[in-house]
């Protein structure tokens, strides 16, 4: 047994030899920044790697959200899940928009379709939903709603780089789709986001926004924010994007393991996943239930007394943050699914470089 501390994750990190022409490539062109070679490049080559059209890479993925937003000129008030992290309903408040929580579905955590119609105001002009764990949204149910409504469709893609549904990606569905390049992300730049824009006008338009507005020398047409990815964290986008297929499929093999391992243990839930969805296996949710012998929490302490370290992502609710809890769709009667979920869930250790020792501790630790 290592005394190493075992984390939820742990960022993928290519041999740092592989990363030294990259940096003399900067160190000799000089440039580092606004939109430079290694940025053009990591554009084209993720637009090839996940099958879509148009990106606009970003700083990280907060910001991307923020100015999503911005692009679409979203107000008033925006149907979102409270079962995210903080970064999808803090864009809404950065912009002056009120979040309206609606319930998750109990199989797939994601945003509840059948519960979006009936949140709908006259302020309502957008929703955000999340590809939660980078399981894909109900995105047709979800359409259909915008599409009565005429409200603009955000998807939070933050965990959803890579994954496909029958026809393709996942990002080309909605408005816009954000992803984040976070070190903890399953492909980082570490730190990073991007827009997925669904033509070349509104590329040009997020470009501008990232830019502080600026659509040349001497004109500025909007009060854009700074939210350019540096030309270091483009190349290390492309060194990672090399070694992003070997990540993924290692990702695979724990996520079976784990599910082979726990799928026995009384009181353990695996969240299932659909058969026609290529996945990226982004977390290892587990629902910890009423008959499991010890709570979760004190699954949670046990786990971390032995230096393993899980996450309950995501505990707690947005909805249950000060800022957020005041709003009438905060209160807990309106997301009792969402409510049950953050008391139940844990994400467990996934990542490339994960052992077949350590995980078989995990799942022994957790079945004993
Ligand atoms: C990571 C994450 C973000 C924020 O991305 P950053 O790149 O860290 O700013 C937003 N939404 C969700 C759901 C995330 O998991």
């Amino acid at each position: 047994m290592s005394n190493k501390p075992i984390y939820v994750t742990r960022p993928f990190l290519p041999p740092l030899e592989e990363f030294i022409p990259y940096l003399q490539e900067i160190w000799d062109n000089k440039i580092l920044s606004n939109g430079g070679p290694f940025h053009q490049q990591l554009e084209e080559a993720l637009c090839e790697f996940l099958g879509v059209k148009h990106i606009a890479l970003f700083t990280n993925g907060t910001i991307a959200l923020v100015t999503a937003l911005q692009s679409l000129r979203i107000t008033g008030e925006v149907i979102t899940t409270p079962y995210s992290f903080a970064a999808t309903s803090h864009s809404l408040v950065w912009n002056g928009i009120k979040p309206v929580f609606v319930d998750i579905d109990p199989n797939t955590f994601n945003l509840d379709p059948a519960r979006i119609e009936a949140a709908i105001t006259p302020q309502t002009t957008a929703i955000m939903p999340v590809h939660c764990y980078g399981h894909p949204c109900d995105v047709v149910a979800i359409q259909k709603i915008a599409d009565n409504y005429n409200l603009k469709v955000i998807y939070d893609a933050a965990h959803a780089f890579g994954v496909q549904d029958a026809e393709g990606s996942i990002l080309r569905h909605g408005d816009l789709a954000v992803l984040s390049f976070h070190a903890t992300k399953v492909f980082n730049t570490f730190e990073g986001g991007a827009i997925i824009c669904p033509d070349a006008k509104s590329k040009v338009r997020i470009d501008q926004l990232k830019n502080f507005g600026f659509v040349d020398e001497v004109t500025v047409v909007a009060p854009g924010i700074n939210g350019k990815m540096s030309e270091f964290n483009a190349a290390l986008g492309l060194l990672q994007l090399k070694h992003v297929c070997l990540a993924l499929a290692s990702r695979k093999s724990i996520d079976a393991i784990y599910r082979e391992n726990l799928k026995d243990v009384p009181g353990i839930r695996c969240l299932s996943r659909s058969e026609e969805v290529v996945a990226n296996f982004a977390y290892f949710p587990i629902l910890v239930q009423p008959d499991y012998p010890i709570s979760r929490d004190d699954l949670y302490e046990k786990l971390k007394d032995n230096g393993i370290h899980p996450r309950r992502y995501f505990y707690p609710l947005i909805s249950d943050f000060p800022m957020y809890r005041g709003l009438p769709s905060a209160q807990r009667e309106n997301l009792p699914v969402a409510t049950a979920a953050a008391q139940q869930v844990l994400c467990l250790p996934i990542y490339p470089g994960l052992t077949d020792d350590d995980q078989r501790r995990i799942s022994q630790l957790i079945a004993e």
